[in-house]
């Protein structure tokens, strides 16, 4: 099947403007993607022309044409009548000396075919009175009525088009063997061409942008070709055939603006509609002359799309410019072609009916088809024509034959997508979660490993001073005015190695020394043996212990851990300060992961929003100096990555903090450095 019309599949994005466009919703979309179904398409063109990403375009005659140019026989181009409309500044034998510098023997005016069409037609009209008629010249008009008004296909005028008829008198009026290419604006020229129910005469069509591509492909400057004439068959009114009315006009057969028995309809609006009022018997005018572009200088196939108007003028200038100067084309320009006369050849064909019409659904197909987008009522069809079809029904039975797609209905579309987002919501914020937790691992990580480097660097020299100073103080044991400033130095020197020291614990380049421990035991003895009751009293903290996990043993570095559970308890107590509370500890198994969780809960200040991000982080504390050095949190953390375990918090501020830590009962991984 010849496909007129093509996708460029690449190019293509979604916005259904080629179906909405479309005058006989020829376009199929699957996955999105829009191609033209070429039986179903009438080549009007108009696809290519509105697809603003270039997606569709149309079969080139070029290569064939080139191939023509490069034979032995002679050829003959025909140009259409509306070429005044692409080439306005130029002489029109100027365009007519370039082609056939090309190497075309022949260059004839397609309007001498449009005056044999006339005289037809007159003739044909004269003798069948019996209304309404349709024009059959235009062959975008010819494929809507036999594919989708095909009760009028038998009220097409039966004769041939401009472009036959040009070829029939052309091959008459050169005898030999000849190849026919005809130039014009049109791109349902080339599925007439092969059409076989009318006298296969053309060898190929180009469109005027195919012409001038034609012509710059052999570096032939229009402008500077040698003015050549026309060749015979010379044309007359023809030439005002691609104006909307000109064929009446060149067959003398206009009637007054106000005769209802004579309508001229140009656009696909109107042109469906009047056809479509037509077959329904809503109106009997006698002659229905249409075409589906608003006239043929408004065609795909030029090159220029500028003014319409404009263009319209540029051909009615043509034709009152040789009207006025007949010498030029060698007879009275209003005068039909008597020469050859039409009577030698046969101007008649037929046209069959080519029924594409969609057959209709029943009505509980397209229900069943609507309800998949959420159409259940009547209210629910928006008919907002988003998808390119008028209704959501014309939808429907597109979709239920396979040419449309359920996902081009952008109302379901917008609605799908927000019901996913909010159900995306919820696992979106865990990622966003999950994502900082991973930063924040990050960070501590690579302080980890600074610190790492500066505390081993440390610890040697700070040994030597502490060793040092204590021999001093043995040495001058008479000198008491030094005694306190070196008590001081020891002690300075103490607190450094305490920091270095817990340096080395967060950055895990201390070892751990794993054994099975009962979780529960654990606590009891550190809350035993770490906090003395009546501190605790004095400050009105009540210290609880919840052990649920009766078996439950981890591989656990007995003395590391305790320091981890120290640490905690310590902030809970510290974080209540002045108001007393409970801390509560509480041990329990998690049955699902196999691991251990321990908390530790208080009911004390909490942690402000802005410090959280923070709180493992060597050196952040709230406290004041001497109190806090913000080192207890970054080594619980460096402790329990070292158990594979992992530790976070909740906190409400001004209710109070719950620390968590979960270990893995069974631990395979001892004395392994948290950032190795
Ligand atoms: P330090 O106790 O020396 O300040 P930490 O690393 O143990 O160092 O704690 C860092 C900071 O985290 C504390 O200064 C405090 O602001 C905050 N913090 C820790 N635990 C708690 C808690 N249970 N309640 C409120 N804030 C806490």
């Amino acid at each position: 099947m010849f496909e007129a019309i093509q996708t460029i599949r690449q190019n293509c994005r979604r916005c259904f403007t080629c179906v909405r466009d479309c005058p006989v919703k020829a376009v199929k979309i699957v996955d999105g993607q829009a191609s033209v179904v070429s039986d179903r398409c009438i080549a009007c063109g108009n696809c290519t022309m509105v697809c603003s990403q270039n997606a569709k375009t149309y079969a080139s005659g070029l290569e064939r044409t080139e191939e023509i140019l490069g034979a032995n026989k002679p050829a003959a181009a025909l140009l259409a009548p509306s070429f005044p409309a692409e080439f306005p500044d130029l002489e029109p034998e100027r365009i007519a000396g370039a082609l056939k510098y090309a190497g075309f023997r022949y260059v004839v005016e397609v309007a001498a075919g449009a005056d044999l069409v006339s005289e037809a037609y007159r003739e044909f009209l004269a003798s069948h009175r019996a209304g309404p008629w349709i024009a059959s010249s235009c062959p975008a008009v010819i494929e809507y009525v036999r594919k989708y008004q095909p009760g009028l296909t038998e009220r097409l005028i039966p004769v041939v088009s401009p472009m036959i008829a040009t070829a029939l008198a052309v091959r008459a009026a050169y005898p030999g063997e000849m190849n026919c290419v005809f130039i014009g604006p049109c791109i349902a020229k080339k599925l007439e061409a092969r059409d076989h129910s009318c006298p296969t005469v053309i060898d190929e069509v180009i469109t005027f942008k195919e012409m001038k591509a034609l012509l710059s492909q052999k570096n032939i400057a229009v402008l500077q070709a040698e003015p050549r004439p026309f060749d015979p068959p010379m044309a007359g009114m023809g030439r005002a055939f691609p104006l909307s009315g000109g064929l009446l006009k060149s067959a003398r057969l206009e009637g007054d603006l106000l005769d209802p028995t004579v309508v001229t309809i140009s656009g696909q609006q109107e042109v469906t509609d009047v056809l479509g009022a037509a077959a329904r018997g809503e109106i009997e005018p006698f002659l229905i002359d249409p075409l589906m572009c608003q006239g043929c200088h408004d065609g795909p196939g030029m090159s220029k799309r500028g003014d319409r108007h404009n263009r319209k003028d540029f051909v009615r200038t043509y034709v009152n410019d040789r009207r006025r100067h007949p010498a030029a084309t060698g007879r009275e320009g209003s005068e039909p072609l008597v020469e050859p006369p039409h009577s030698r050849y046969n101007l008649n064909r037929e046209f069959i009916p080519d029924d594409h019409r969609l057959q209709e659904p029943t009505e509980q197909e397209i229900r069943a088809i609507l309800a998949r987008t959420n159409k259940f009522l009547p209210g629910d069809e928006l008919n907002c024509k988003a998808c390119g079809y008028d209704t959501c029904r014309t939808k429907a039975v597109a979709v239920h034959h396979g040419l449309a797609e359920e996902a081009m209905c952008l109302p379901f579309m917008i609605d799908q997508a927000e019901r996913v987002c909010n159900e995306l919501q919820i696992p979106w914020q865990e990622i966003r979660q999950v994502h900082r937790h991973l930063i924040n691992t990050e960070k501590l990580a690579s302080m980890g490993q600074l610190a790492a480097g500066v505390a081993h660097e440390l610890n040697n020299p700070l040994g030597t001073i502490l060793l040092y100073t204590n021999l001093l103080q043995r040495k001058i044991t008479d000198r008491t005015d030094l005694s306190h400033d070196l008590n001081l130095l020891v002690e300075e020197a103490k607190r450094c190695k305490k920091i270095v020291g817990g340096l080395l614990d967060f950055a895990r380049q201390n070892r751990v020394r794993m054994e099975p421990v009962n979780v529960g035991e654990l606590l009891r003895h550190i809350l035993a043996t770490s906090f003395q009751a009546s501190r605790l009293e004095e400050k009105g903290v009540v210290l609880l212990c919840e052990d649920q996990t009766p078996d439950a043993a981890a591989d656990i570095d007995r003395d590391q851990m305790t320091q981890v559970l120290v640490n905690l308890v310590k902030n809970a107590v510290e974080a209540m300060e002045g108001t007393g509370g409970q801390v509560r500890v509480k041990a329990e198994e998690l049955a699902d992961n196999g691991r251990v969780h321990i908390s530790v809960a208080d009911q004390g200040c909490g942690i402000p929003v802005e410090d959280r991000e923070r709180v493992f982080q060597p050196f952040f504390t709230t406290k004041s100096i001497g109190k806090g050095v913000g080192l207890g949190l970054p080594i619980c953390y460096g402790i329990v990555k070292m158990h594979r375990g992992s530790i976070w918090f909740d906190s409400i501020v001004g209710s109070g903090t719950t620390f968590h830590i979960e270990l893995p009962k069974t631990q395979a991984m001892a004395g392994r450095s948290m950032f190795s």
